[in-house]
């Protein structure tokens, strides 16, 4: 009961910072939910997410990865997060020293055929995939995507594929010296840097050599436009 009572308040918080409840959202919650119970461990908070001491390992970034930063605690910006550009929804939660992790997959063909009304799933096909819904039906589709959501909370275990997997130990985020891009004249982080013969200092924006994480996962892209 309590698991549950722990998924509806994370839901809640989750839509704040997600912007909206969607199914995938709510799944990444109870993975990470399942994930934490079966290591017997609370999301972070201060002490573990300064310490780093819980990391999740998320395997795709969209919908699900967002209920897995706010069910963890392990978020982007505190290094507890690690992106692995693998493409499946699955997270997997770890206690560092330990390196036992627990992986929680969700298959997202399974659960669709078991909880998604066959009426919704079209309607995505027609507002979201094909983007040929009205107004009015874009907000039908917003509320029952919702619904669905909350219902997922619901999920049993049985749904989910759970493993334990051993982790290979995650160094901390060490801290690294700035350097100063001879180039733009802002200070980046040491290891981002290039140098050239002469021992001059290059940021990689201004070498036009960036890789960011985009919907497709880590790309080899800049976002910014170069000048020349
Ligand atoms: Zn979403
Ligand atoms: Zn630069």
């Amino acid at each position: 009961m309590g698991k549950d009572d722990d998924v509806y308040r994370l839901i809640e918080t989750a839509k704040q910072f997600h912007g909206h409840i969607c199914p995938f959202l709510v799944l990444g919650i109870k993975a990470s939910v399942i994930a934490l119970n079966k290591l017997g461990i609370d999301r972070a908070e201060y002490k573990e997410s300064v310490g780093e001491e819980i990391l999740a390992i998320v395997e795709c970034n969209n919908c699900f990865a967002d209920g897995v930063q706010i069910a963890t605690g392990c978020t982007f910006g505190n290094n507890s997060l690690i992106y692995a550009d693998i493409g499946k929804n699955a997270v997997t939660v770890v206690k560092r020293g330990e390196w036992k992790g627990i992986r929680v997959y969700v298959d997202a063909e399974n659960i669709r055929s078991k909880y998604f009304p066959k009426d919704v799933l079209e309607l995505f096909d027609r507002v979201i995939v094909r983007r040929e819904g009205d107004e009015k039906e874009l907000e039908e589709f917003r509320q029952l995507w919702e619904d669905i959501g909350r219902e997922l909370a619901g999920v049993p275990e049985e749904d989910f594929w759970i493993k334990e997997v051993n982790v290979k130990p995650i160094e901390r985020a060490p801290i690294f010296n700035s350097l100063r891009c001879s180039v733009c004249g802002e200070l980046v982080m040491e290891t981002k840097t290039r140098k050239d013969r002469d021992g001059k200092v290059f940021c990689l924006a201004c070498l036009d050599h960036v890789h960011s994480v985009v919907g497709r996962g880590i790309e080899h892209f800049n976002p910014f436009e170069v000048m020349k």
